[in-house]
């Protein structure tokens, strides 16, 4: 089995719950959406080229031994329209803790090898927001707030509502992080204004750090 590998490479967590982390991200080809405002097309262009190379888990594990990383993170796209599993086994046999980052539209039957999800349903400015699982995010809750983050990119007011309506519909009581749609600071102030006066304690409003940082 090979899995199509757009790029691996060590930086820092940039966003959610384990931002500032330093680690190292398998990013894998494809996503079962396709949103306005994807921050990574080269994840999710339609006609793959040259930068996607097909790796087995061996030769995946083999390049991330070079940094030798407390954590992985496995991003796309979506990395859980792959079959992760052989993958999965080698990262874990090799003593690596695994992170995924989904958009919450799949359900990982290999749940229990991941020491953390980062859920990110998308909103409606994404034009996506009718793809959503809504079985497959309670799923998720289910998990619990140790396993499982959600994370939200917010760029209106309408989205700010629907992420709210949402949290609430999954009765979530875990922390959620909210990101304003490109680091937009005008956006984050709304949000900010929003949170506080809807006294949302349980959101944490968040840039995308690795942005500033000018790192992928
Ligand atoms: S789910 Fe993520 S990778 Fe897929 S299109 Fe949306 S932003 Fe891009």
């Amino acid at each position: 089995l090979k899995y199509p590998v757009v790029e691996i490479f060590p930086s820092i967590q940039g966003e959610g719950q384990h931002i500032g982390m330093p680690c190292v991200f398998i990013r894998l080809y494809g996503c079962n959406l396709a949103c306005k405002w994807c921050d990574t097309p080269q994840a999710i262009a339609t006609a793959k080229d040259d930068t996607v190379k097909g790796m087995t888990a061996k030769e995946i594990v083999d390049m991330i031994d070079t940094w030798k990383p407390s954590v992985v993170v496995l991003t796309g796209g979506e990395p859980l329209i792959h079959k992760l599993k052989e993958l999965l086994i080698v990262l874990r046999n090799a003593w690596y803790s695994i992170d995924i980052e989904t958009n919450g539209t799949l359900k990982c039957k290999d749940f229990w090898m991941i020491r953390h999800f980062a859920v990110s349903p998308k909103l409606p400015s994404s034009s996506m927001w009718e793809h959503r699982k809504t079985d497959v995010l309670r799923w998720y809750t289910e998990l619990g707030s140790r396993k499982v983050s959600f994370k939200f990119v917010v760029a209106h007011g309408m989205d700010y509502n629907t992420m709210v309506q949402l949290v609430e519909d999954l009765d979530w009581q875990g922390l959620v992080y909210v990101q304003p749609v490109n680091n937009d600071v005008e956006i984050a102030r709304d949000i900010a204004k929003w949170l506080i006066q809807d006294k949302l304690w349980q959101y944490r409003l968040l840039p995308q750090w690795h942005k500033y940082l000018e790192m992928r």
